[in-house]
Formats: structure tokens, C-alpha cells, sequence
């Protein structure tokens, strides 16, 4: 790591402002742009736009790009002699352009380290915003400040919209302010993709509607996708609309702009609301996008109400999604950064389009927009928390299985086969031959062997099946899916009669490093381990499924995969016999001939490079090979005890007559991480998981450190300007989950054991598992825990806290000591009823401080409506209520409600002479008012104790 990068991350803590809601950023800095673009790209599961400011085109500096969730396009390209195709997600239209100029100017105004006086941006993660405020200096003197604010609607998927305010600071002049659509774009945002063709929009029309209102529609140039965006404008000064002296629109080619003359005054507030409606033909509501996209456009709210309803909107997806940590402003800051990529990638509106996941979001054109298995990562977060998400994900391979089973069968395989790239249509879009920068050199590119990738998505439908528990979604889509994929994992192994164990050959594992064995012909790797371990894993989860499927579907399925009786005796053969290699020291070898090969002197070449991530492309711009070095991008090996638990993989092992425990898995953590570059951010969350595991947390930490700082510090240097890397941001969220605040899945139960980083005072977050949501605050002596469901069946739910079994009843809330190792208490809950309002807030409050939980209502119908829903542990009533039903009435509808009967009440009144009535109703106390309150405490507790 070079000391530029490490100096920024040991700064980091002050570093993009020091609000945990926030990145914020002081100085305009040109290098760093293409960076902050990425970073505060603002989405909503739909589209992505990068954080570019409006008044620049794409330029050294700047890369405004628009990415549509699944708009792809395909072009061939001639390098290297060969004609390549390449499918990109396409930069579309560029919906931004927005500037001004003083009317003597010669050109419009562009932020520059010349010109800028003063300087600040800032996302806010919390009302999902993008702000930018600059002063402007141009050489005539004048000074503007500029205020811009956009938003990407997460409600209403079409909208965007920007507000753009000028304000002269020491002049009154004539301006012109331009604003435009440019379908002139291309897709220019990755260096290294230079070489091949990027024009993937052809015009097809422009237009002007309403008073102010513009419309381009472009058409992708082989996937045949009409792209349209219509926009409206209007510029107010003090809430007036402004008098335009001229307007003048014009088109070139793909863009179309309009130009608007108007008199400002010094010190004045010009504030121009633009807002743009986006639809393709592609979506599934609307037939006719352009007309669509105008109607929306003419009728969108303004600014305020768009960036009102859209906080209003991302308040809910925090309330459901937030880790909230206290004592450590960074990682909470870059968690909800994290959290709020993902759900700028994936959202609810993907459940309306036919997308998975893109490794590098909606933020950046590396990778082309291409699905891989970055999935695994990411999609717990969605199983958690909204398994919509996830089914979504999992649709998009669903409707591509036909696709799956004909590269299979073309591959000599049979079942499903996924492609490792994943675009459109579900064909491989894994590239043949790729750039390295180091050498400048094109070479082969063979990571298409990594046929891991369909059993890392039968490893997604089967998390996402054990969590949410939609055994509908299961039985339709997951299981058939699961099926094909088990069908393919028996094919690609073979049975060699020698050694009686089953085989695969011709791999890739996750680490991209290796494709062949040193002075081997062809590409490929013999007994992958963590291929083998996943086709195992498979096999053995395909037959309990079918034990598990309604007999009708299961003959429906069998017959349409079919499915041999002689081939589940065959799955469950492989899962008994399948090879792993394993050496004397436990060590399990990646794949046969690993051990083979040489050491890599990590010392020299750390010295000589610094930042060695890429040990690939410097050995190959050395003329050497990584395939003759012991040397890894990424985790391979050990993705297995990242995806399982211990006993989990130990049965696995056991059963095909290996060894495996936690020594083992000790060893060969060591044996590895002293033989991985990291090339890939990936591995570091799967060091960072794995340490943590094995007590080292110092060093976990120190992983975690990295894995916080992927994106946010562009640890790799120069990756995160082309785009955000999803995996790395799941990572980071399941680490936290999993690990520290130690929630885990297991045999259908929740088993929680934190052990929180020593600088975190708190973790606080929810999850839902099946039907029932828990709410969990984790501190360092204690947890506070409460279960609720709307849908649940039953009222009480088993969770295990370190080891101890609890069987805790819904709607109340727990406090476990972590000290005492498993003791607990209930917080007992209260519900005060009572028409006086200053009464009962303060009686609330004082028993608030003695540690109940209290609810005050001030009328009978609403106690009621609170007892529907709220555990209660004690009913304080008084006989003066507000609205139409008395303290007498409320207490003759608890006796008569079944749910209720039990709740032991105190009745609080100055009206002395009711005491004989309400003791006849049953209740445990009467007590007259005035009282003392220390008093009055006391006899609660008391109440409580029995
Ligand atoms: C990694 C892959 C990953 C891909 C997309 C590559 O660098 O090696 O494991 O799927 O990036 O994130």
C-alpha cells in the first residue's frame, strides 16, 4: 500500500466529515472526482446516476453516467486480430446538464480549482441527498454562489430531479442558464476497456413539450431498448416565478438543450428546479415510453415535495435496514454507506424488472454491469431483512434456466450451468482475451471455468429458503432451480476406478490467479476444493429437498429435469466419495498440484512494488506466470468456513472420510493468508470473518479496517472510481451481523454470542427471521431483545444467547445480562390510562426512570387498541378518561376480554368514594390521589415482584 493511501486511511476518521450520516467533502479535489462520483452515485434499484456535477460533460475530470438496472447492450469490437463481443449495462443519456453563464461570457460555467472560493458536498445517507455548494470567482470578478441539491426517487422509480440556486454575489446582470438531455455519451468510463467500441445509442427522437419541457428518446444499437427522458423546468426567485427575456431550444444529433435568458439581481436567490422522468421500453408499465415519460414529467411535484416524500421513504428503509453502532463514527458511517449502496442497487422495484445484482452496482461501468457471485455476499442482507429482494435476484436465474441447460448440454454437461458473467440473456458474457495495464499487453482470459457460480447460487436459494421460509417461492422457483443446478454438479464429476473417488477437472476456483497447471496445455484445474466441497454440499441438499417437496411437484420436477432413479443413487454416492486432497498437515490443497509449486518471495516483491494486490498482472508483465507461484487473488480454499458454519463443513468432510475441526481450519487459514495478494476486496472479507473465528481479533480488526475502507478510501487504487463493489459492502454488513454482534441461523433457531469490537459502546439493528421480526441492542454487559410479528403463529419464540436456551414471548422486551452469562430480565411494561395528560407524563417518567417501559394514552379506546398489540405487564388506570369511555367502562372491557383478564391493574383516582365499585371489578389496588410518588413506585414494584 503505497503512503499516500495509508496516511489517508489512518486520517479517515476525520476524513469525509464527522457526521455517522454523512460523507462530506471540504475541497474540490480533480483527482479525486471520478471517485466521489462513485461514492455519493444516488439510486433507487431502477437507475444510478454518479454524484457528477451538471456542468460538465465527461472530461479527464468528471464521468457523469445514468445506469439502468438490466438496459445492456452488445458490440463487437477487433483486437488482438480477433473479433470480440462485449455486453455492457449502458451508459445511458446523461440527464444532468445544467449551468449558466454571465450573458458577456464566452462559455458556461464549469467548477475549477481556478475558480472555486469556497467549496462543499455532501451525501446524506439518512434523506438519501446529494449537495453541492460552491462559490464561483470568474476573471471579470463576478462571484456566484451556486446551491445544488438531487435526488434519485426511491418511491417513484422514474423520477429524478435536481435544484440548481444562483445566486450573484456582487453583480445584477442578464444570464443564460442551460439545461439539457445529452444521449452523446458513451460507455468511456473504464481506461482499460479503451480499445474496444463503446457507442452503444442510436437517436431516435427530440422534442419540446409544455412551456418548458424537453424530451430525447434514443434507442440501444443491438439490444433494440428505447431510453426516454423528459424534463421540466422552473426557475422562481422569493417563491416568484421568473420573467424569461428568450428561450431557445436546440438539438444535436442525440441531446437536446435549452437555453433561457434571465435578469438577476445581486444577493438575489434564482432557484431552478429541474426535474426528469425516465422510462425505457423495457419496463413492464408502460407501452408507450415516451408519452409516458412526458406525462410524468409535466405533472411532477416540485423539488421540495419530491426530496419530502422520497426522506420519507428511505426513513422506512433505515428504520428496516440501519446497523446503528455507537462509539465508533467511522465504520457506522461507512456501514450506512454500505447499506445505502445496496439498497441503491437493489430495491423493492426490482421485484417489477428482471435484474441480479451487479458486482459493481449501479455506479460505474467495470466489470460491463456483469452479474457474477458477488450475490452470496450480498443477498443475506436482503434474506434478513426484505426476502423480496432476494427472490427477485433469484427470478432473474430462474428465467434464465433454459439459457443454463443449453450451455450445460454445449459444454458436454447436464442440468443447469450458469455463466460465470451474467447479463441479459443469461449466455456467457465472460470475456475471451483481456487487457493487462501493467503490460499493455491483451492476453487469454479463462475465468469462465469458474463453474462455482451455479452452486454459489444453489447456496443463495437455500439460504434465502432457510430464513425467509416461503416454501411457495421454494416448491416453484427455488427448488427447480436447485434441482437443475444439483443435476449439473453430478455431471461435471467424474469416478476414477483407481482411487474409487469422484473427480471434476477443467476449473477455475474463486481465485482467478490460477488457470492451469505449470506447462499444461489446456486451461483448467483438477479437484477445485471449494468447487468439489460446493458440488457435495449440493448434492446433498437436493436430496433432502426432494424428501421435502409435495409429491406432485416432486414427480412434476423429476420428470421435467429428469431425473434418473440411478442418478440420486449417483448424487448420493458422489457425496460420499468425492476427492479432496488433503496433506499430512491438514493442509487441504486448492487443487491437485498446488503443493507443486513454487513460493512467491512476498518480501522482494512487496519492496520492489508496494502495493502487490495484483500479483497477476506483475508477474506477467515480468514475462512469468502466477499458475507456477503458490500465490492467490483471493480466498478460495477458505470461502468454505466463510459460507458454513464448523459443524456443518465437518460433517461434510466426515462423510467423504476426511478430517475436519477447527485446528484444521487454523492451519489452513495460516497456510493461505501468508500465500494471497487480496487482489480481489472480497478476500479480506473472508480473512477478516475467518480470523475473527479464530480469536485473532486484533488482526480481524485489522481486516475489518480494510474491508471498511474498500470503497470508501479506494483501497485498491483506482478500482472504486468505475464503480462501488457490492460484495465487499454485503460483506462488510454480514461481518458485523454474524461476527460481532454474533447472529446466527442455526438448526432454525437464533443463536446470538456478540462480541462486539472493543471501541463499539453499542450495535443496534433488527432482523426478520421467517414471520418475526428481532429487534436486538447489543452493549457490552447486555442485550436488549424484542420479538414482534404481525403474521406469526405462535406467541413465544426459542433463541439461544450464548449457549442457554430462552423462550421468549413476543411483543415484550427482554434485558440479558452478557455478564452473568445468560441471566436475564424482563422489562417490565406499563401502560398508564389516563385523562390527565401532565399527570400521567409525569408518572411516566418516574417510573421510566426506575427502568419500565411505559406507554400513556388518554382515552379507553386507545388503551385497548394498545393492548391489541403490546405485551403489558400492569394496567394504572384512572377513573377520569377523555373521550367517550370512563375509567369504569375500560375496566369493564378488560373484564370481558379474555386477553386482557389477567393484567393486573391499579387504579389511581381522587374520587374517594368509588373505591368499593372498582374493587369489585377485581382490580389489585386502589389508590388515592394525591400520593407520594416514591410511595406510589414502591407499591408497583411490589405489585410486579408477585
Ligand atoms: C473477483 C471475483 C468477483 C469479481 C466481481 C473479481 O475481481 O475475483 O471473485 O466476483 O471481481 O466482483
Amino acid at each position: 500500500m503505497n503512503r499516500l493511501l495509508q496516511s489517508r486511511i489512518n486520517n479517515n476518521s476525520n476524513q469525509h466529515g464527522s457526521s455517522p450520516w454523512s460523507l462530506e467533502y471540504f475541497t474540490f479535489e480533480p483527482g479525486e472526482e471520478r471517485l466521489r462520483e462513485a461514492l455519493c452515485t444516488l439510486g433507487n434499484g431502477y437507475l444510478g446516476t454518479r454524484g457528477a456535477i451538471t456542468e460538465s460533460p465527461a472530461s479527464r475530470i468528471h464521468y457523469p453516467g445514468t445506469y439502468m438496472a438490466g438496459i445492456f447492450n452488445k458490440l463487437e469490437s477487433n483486437i488482438a486480430g480477433k473479433t470480440i463481443t462485449n455486453e455492457e449495462l449502458v451508459n445511458c443519456p446523461n440527464w444532468l446538464p445544467l449551468t449558466f453563464k454571465n450573458k458577456e461570457s464566452r462559455k458556461f460555467i464549469i467548477p475549477t480549482l481556478q475558480n472555486i472560493v469556497t467549496y462543499y458536498q455532501k451525501l446524506d445517507l439518512k434523506d438519501a441527498i446529494l449537495i453541492r455548494n460552491y462559490e464561483i470567482k470568474e476573471n471579470s470578478g463576478k462571484i456566484t454562489t451556486i446551491e445544488t441539491r438531487r435526488i434519485v426517487h426511491m418511491g417513484e422509480m422514474h423520477r429524478v430531479a435536481l435544484e440548481y440556486s444562483i445566486i450573484p454575489e456582487n453583480y445584477d446582470d442578464e444570464i443564460i442558464i442551460r439545461t439539457g438531455l445529452d444521449g452523446n455519451v458513451e460507455n468511456q468510463g473504464v481506461e482499460r476497456y479503451g480499445d474496444l467500441n463503446s457507442l452503444h445509442l442510436a437517436s431516435d427522437q427530440v422534442g419540446s413539450f409544455s412551456e418548458n419541457g424537453i424530451y430525447l428518446s434514443v434507442v440501444t444499437n443491438q439490444s433494440n431498448i428505447k431510453i426516454v427522458q423528459a424534463s421540466s423546468l422552473h426557475i422562481t426567485c422569493n417563491g416568484e416565478k421568473v420573467n424569461l427575456i428568450s428561450n431557445v431550444t436546440k438539438h444535436k444529433n442525440k441531446a437536446i438543450f435549452q437555453e433561457y435568458k434571465i435578469r438577476v439581481r445581486k444577493k438575489q436567490k434564482y432557484i431552478i428546479d429541474k426535474n426528469v422522468s425516465i422510462y425505457t421500453s423495457q419496463d413492464k408499465d408502460t407501452q408507450d415510453p415516451i408519452k409516458d415519460a412526458i406525462a410524468s414529467s409535466r405533472k411532477c411535484p416540485d423539488f421540495q415535495s419530491l426530496y419530502e416524500s422520497n426522506k420519507m421513504i428511505w426513513s422506512d428503509l433505515w428504520e428496516t435496514f440501519d446497523m446503528k453502532v455507537e462509539g465508533d463514527t467511522f465504520s457506522q458511517k461507512t456501514l450506512r454507506l454500505h447499506i445505502f449502496h445496496l439498497l441503491e442497487t437493489a430495491s423493492i422495484h426490482n421485484t417489477k424488472l428482471d435484474v441480479g445484482i451487479p458486482a459493481r452496482g449501479l455506479s460505474g461501468e467495470s466489470y460491463r454491469g456483469h452479474i457474477f457471485w458477488d450475490e452470496v455476499f450480498i443477498l443475506p442482507i436482503y434474506d434478513f431483512r426484505n426476502p423480496k429482494i432476494t427472490q427477485s435476484t433469484l427470478l432473474y436465474r430462474y428465467r434464465r434456466l433454459e439459457q443454463a441447460r443449453k450451455y450445460a448440454l454445449e459444454n458436454g454437461y447436464k442440468g443447469a450451468m450458469f455463466p460465470w458473467q451474467s447479463g441479459s440473456t443469461g449466455e456467457e458474457e465472460t470475456q475471451t482475451i483481456h487487457l493487462n495495464p501493467k503490460s499493455g499487453k491483451w492476453g487469454p482470459d479463462h475465468s469462465r471455468n469458474q463453474r462455482h457460480i451455479s452452486f454459489d447460487i444453489a447456496y443463495s436459494i437455500w439460504e434465502h429458503w432457510k430464513i425467509a421460509g416461503d416454501l411457495d417461492f421454494l416448491f416453484h422457483y427455488g427448488a427447480e432451480l436447485f434441482l437443475s443446478i444439483a443435476k449439473f454438479g453430478a455431471s461435471l464429476s467424474y469416478y476414477d476406478t483407481e482411487d474409487q473417488r469422484y473427480h471434476t477437472k477443467g476449473l477455475m476456483g474463486p481465485d482467478e490467479f490460477h488457470e492451469r497447471l505449470p506447462g499444461a496445455s489446456e486451461a483448467g484445474l483438477k479437484d477445485n476444493a471449494y468447487t468439489n466441497i460446493m458440488i457435495v454440499w449440493t448434492l446433498r441438499k437436493a436430496l433432502d429437498l426432494l424428501s421435502i417437496l409435495p409429491n406432485k411437484r416432486r414427480d412434476e420436477l423429476i420428470k421435467k429435469i429428469d431425473i434418473h432413479q440411478n442418478e440420486l443413487k449417483l448424487w448420493e454416492d458422489i457425496t460420499g466419495k468425492m476427492n479432496v486432497i488433503i496433506n499430512k498437515d491438514g493442509i487441504i490443497s486448492q487443487f491437485e498440484g498446488y503443493f507443486n509449486l513454487k513460493e512467491l518471495n512476498w518480501k522482494d516483491y512487496k519492496e520492489k512494488y508496494g502495493n502487490i494486490q495484483r500479483m497477476d498482472r506483475i508477474l506477467k508483465a515480468e514475462g512469468k506466470s502466477p499458475n507456477d507461484y503458490k500465490v492467490a487473488k483471493q480466498a478460495d480454499t477458505l470461502m468454505l468456513p466463510y459460507l458454513f458454519p464448523l459443524s456443518e463443513l465437518q460433517e461434510l468432510f466426515n462423510h467423504l472420510g476426511y478430517e475436519f475441526n477447527k485446528d484444521i481450519l487454523e492451519k489452513n487459514y495460516h497456510y493461505y493468508v501468508q500465500r494471497t495478494s487480496h487482489g480481489s476486496t472480497l478476500s479480506k472479507v473472508v480473512h477478516c470473518y475467518l480470523s475473527d473465528i479464530l480469536g485473532e481479533t486484533k488482526q480481524s480488526w485489522k481486516w475489518y479496517y480494510e474491508v471498511l475502507n474498500s470503497d470508501i478510501n479506494d483501497i485498491q487504487g483506482g478500482t472504486t472510481p468505475e464503480g462501488i463493489h457490492t460484495g465487499v459492502m454485503g460483506g462488510s454488513i454480514n461481518i458485523a451481523l454474524k461476527r460481532y454482534a454474533g447472529v446466527n441461523l442455526m438448526n432454525d433457531i437464533i443463536h446470538i454470542d456478540p462480541d462486539i469490537p472493543k471501541h463499539w459502546k453499542h450495535i443496534h439493528f433488527r432482523i426478520k427471521y421467517r414471520d418475526i421480526w428481532y429487534m436486538i441492542e447489543i452493549e457490552k454487559d447486555k442485550i436488549n431483545i424484542e420479538l414482534s410479528s404481525s403474521k406469526a403463529k405462535e406467541l413465544q419464540k426459542k433463541v439461544i444467547i450464548r449457549n442457554k436456551e430462552f423462550l421468549l414471548n413476543l411483543n415484550q422486551k427482554y434485558v440479558m445480562s452478557l455478564e452473568k452469562t445468560g441471566g436475564y430480565m424482563v422489562k417490565k411494561q406499563i401502560l398508564i390510562v389516563d385523562g390527565d395528560i401532565t399527570q400521567s407524563e409525569k408518572l411516566k417518567q418516574n417510573l421510566e426512570s426506575e427502568g419500565f417501559i411505559v406507554d400513556a394514552v388518554y382515552h379507553g379506546d386507545n388503551a385497548i387498541m394498545t393492548l391489541k398489540r403490546k405485551w403489558v405487564d400492569l394496567i394504572i388506570s384512572s377513573i377520569n378518561l377523555q373521550g367517550g369511555m370512563n375509567g369504569i367502562q375500560f375496566l369493564q372491557e378488560l373484564k370481558e376480554q379474555k386477553d386482557f383478564q389477567k393484567i393486573p391493574v391499579i387504579v389511581q383516582t381522587s374520587k374517594v368514594n368509588m373505591e368499593e365499585i372498582v374493587n369489585n371489578m377485581g382490580v389489585e389496588l386502589f389508590v388515592v390521589k394525591p400520593y407520594q410518588m416514591a410511595d406510589f413506585i414502591n407499591q408497583v414494584k411490589v405489585l410486579l415482584e408477585k
